[in-house]
């Protein structure tokens, strides 16, 4: 007779199954971009990010490895601390990580789930809102086009008008899509992004307001 040796689960392993998770920051405070523009939202921004982008704000986020894993059920009760009850789960590439567990437990809760995405890795978790925002540094994956809500594209340059458009036609019809300037190069983009939402009226603009209003 063999006894059984019960083996407590790496960190590794409870990472892996969406259990853990590495938490760059979280924090309270008004969505400044896309479709929620406005709202008071609880931010979770996941550490680690394989994409690239040479204009990242968060470079730091990047690697993962740098920051503090915690499980589902402490993250969810840092979120319960404040009266909104919208999360936006971002990163770094927050689809990097299984995120089926939080998002479940998100939703027992009562949190409306929204995600902010390269879609550079394959589609998890329930979410209420898919703001799917491609990069030209890392393919987005198959899974997240049927997934997508709202098509945010950035534009760093002029060629990124066709960049958002392949994207465009690979998403549901019923997707919003919106352009969105580069934070550094607005001055110089914002005239070119009128003009073109003008003549393009599936288009529409998104700022990044909380930067105007010097909030996270
Ligand atoms: S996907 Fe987001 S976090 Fe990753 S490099 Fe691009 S902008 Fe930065």
């Amino acid at each position: 007779m063999h006894t059984l040796d019960l083996v407590a689960p790496t960190t590794q392993e409870l990472v892996s199954a969406g259990l853990q998770l590495p938490v760059m920051e979280a924090f309270y405070t008004i969505q400044g971009e896309g479709r929620f523009t406005g709202h008071p939202a609880y931010f979770i921004r996941l550490g680690g990010c394989d994409v690239g982008c040479v204009w990242c704000d968060v470079k730091e986020s990047w690697e993962a490895a740098k920051w503090p894993v915690l499980s589902i059920e402490k993250i969810v009760e840092d979120a319960l601390a404040f009266p909104g009850r919208l999360v936006v789960i971002t990163g770094g590439e927050p689809l990097m990580y299984n995120l089926d567990p939080l998002t479940r437990l998100l939703k027992e809760k009562g949190f409306t789930t929204n995600i902010e995405t390269s879609g550079a890795h394959p589609f998890s978790g329930n979410f209420d809102w898919v703001c799917f925002s491609p990069k030209k540094f890392k393919k987005p994956h198959p899974s997240i086009y049927a997934q997508a809500d709202e098509l945010k594209v950035v534009i760093y340059n002029k060629s990124d008008f066709a960049f958002a458009e392949e994207h465009a036609n690979m998403v549901n019809a019923d997707c919003e899509l919106r352009l969105q300037p580069e934070w550094s190069k607005a001055s110089k983009l914002t005239p070119e992004i009128i003009d073109y939402v003008k003549n393009h009226p599936t288009w529409k603009i998104s700022l990044q307001t909380h930067k105007f209003m010097d909030i996270p």
